[in-house]
């Protein structure tokens, strides 16, 4: 048997791209002459992706302003806003090196999205001699766009998530219909719903359920085939080589994120204290047939926030020993989280973005041999693999 292994999707942007894109905030430099720069850190992205072994790779989103902000806007400064939307909306998340990531703020309707996942994957697939993955953000993200309290005039709650909902489908249809072989619903407001910050209104609000429920709104209107191919990450954010609710305990997160009937999930687990308590709880709560699909659990093998590589051992081990929980059939590996899911960002624990992405590579390797060794391991052992 083999064990499938995927990235979550982004890598650091090299240097000269961050650098561009200051350039382009400040007018000095056109859009054409960024897509130029763009292209070339995605077709390199891609290239050394697919030197590392790995089975499925994704063009780093050196295209997207961010994971969560790529439907909205240019970058991460706001250039190119889309329609109906204010610079000044919530956070959706405090680090805890005390920076903040602020969301737009919607200020009527309707809501379209202005760029689709796809439309950078277009630009990016013919680098690509493997198969392509893609990553879309969750609307339970983009339903943080709409105020927490008010009314925006003219546009309920109701129209606004209707047409969210419509959007996000979309953005996954045009994904696979652009030759995605499998899309991923990046989801790191699920376990920060469970922490109540003071300084961040929206949390501390049970928000949880509310959020897994608008995010079947949209996975349900697809077909078992498909949804085998549709996953779902978790972790508890990854930028600046920070965190944001690492100290959220998965039990609060798992048995509900579960309920969302997706085929797979991209967990991140390297960096957890009790990685084995996770495999138990992943192992209980994941389900053999959600509404016609078998839920794969890809643990989280390698931590994009810190510069020490793991060994391919490491990583067999740690498959090895899910394996005790999880059954080897529903089992994968991945890495944490994206490894820059935002533009701009220094990479401060690695020294630099270029540093972090030569490390990038290498830890992806690391995940492919590790899985494939963790695969002849385990070879025979599915029938034995001990479930809950
Ligand atoms: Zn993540």
């Amino acid at each position: 048997m083999t064990i499938p292994t995927e990235n979550v999707g982004s890598l650091p942007r090299p240097m000269s791209l961050q650098n561009a894109i200051a350039e382009y905030d400040a007018g000095n430099i056109t859009q054409d002459e960024l897509r130029t720069i763009q292209d070339e850190a995605c077709r390199d992205s891609i290239t050394r992706m697919e030197a590392t072994g790995a089975p499925i790779v994704s063009d780093g989103e050196q295209r997207a302003s961010s994971f969560a902000t790529y439907p909205l806007a240019d970058t991460l400064a706001g250039t190119g806003l889309a329609d109906n939307l204010a610079g000044d909306g919530q956070y959706f998340a405090i680090f805890t090196d005390g920076h903040h990531r602020q969301l737009p703020r919607l200020t009527g309707g309707p809501f379209r999205y202005k760029t689709y996942a796809a439309d950078y994957l277009k630009d990016s697939i013919k680098y690509a001699t493997k198969p392509m993955k893609q990553a879309v953000i969750a609307p339970s993200m983009l339903s943080l766009l709409y105020p927490l309290d008010d009314e925006v005039e003219g546009y309920t709650r109701d129209q606004f998530l209707h047409d969210l909902c419509d959007e996000a489908e979309k953005d996954i249809r045009l994904a696979f219909e652009a030759g995605a072989k499998r899309v991923s619903i990046d989801f790191t407001e699920g376990r920060l719903a469970c922490k109540n910050d003071p300084n961040n209104p929206w949390t501390g609000r049970n928000m949880l359920e509310s959020f897994i429920e608008l995010n079947n709104r949209v996975i349900d209107r697809f077909t078992p085939e498909e949804r085998t191919n549709i996953g779902i990450h978790t972790c508890p954010g990854g930028d600046c080589d920070s965190t944001h609710s690492d100290e959220v305990d998965y039990a609060e997160l798992l048995p509900h994120m579960f309920k969302m009937n997706a085929g797979y999930f991209l967990i991140q687990l390297a960096s957890e204290k009790d990685k084995e308590y996770v495999y138990e709880l992943c192992g209980k709560h994941s389900r053999e047939d959600a509404n016609g699909v078998a839920q794969v659990c890809f643990i989280g093998v390698i931590d994009p926030l810190n510069p020490v590589v793991e060994t391919p051992e490491q990583v067999c081990n740690d498959l090895v020993t899910a394996a005790k929980y999880i059954p080897v059939e529903r089992l994968g590996s991945t890495d944490d989280c994206g490894f820059s899911p935002f533009s701009i960002d220094v990479k401060p624990k690695h020294g630099s973005p270029d540093v972090a992405r030569d490390i990038a590579f290498k830890k992806i390797e690391s995940r492919v041999k590790g899985t494939a060794m963790a695969s002849e391991q385990l070879r025979g052992t599915a029938a034995a693999s001990t479930a809950g």
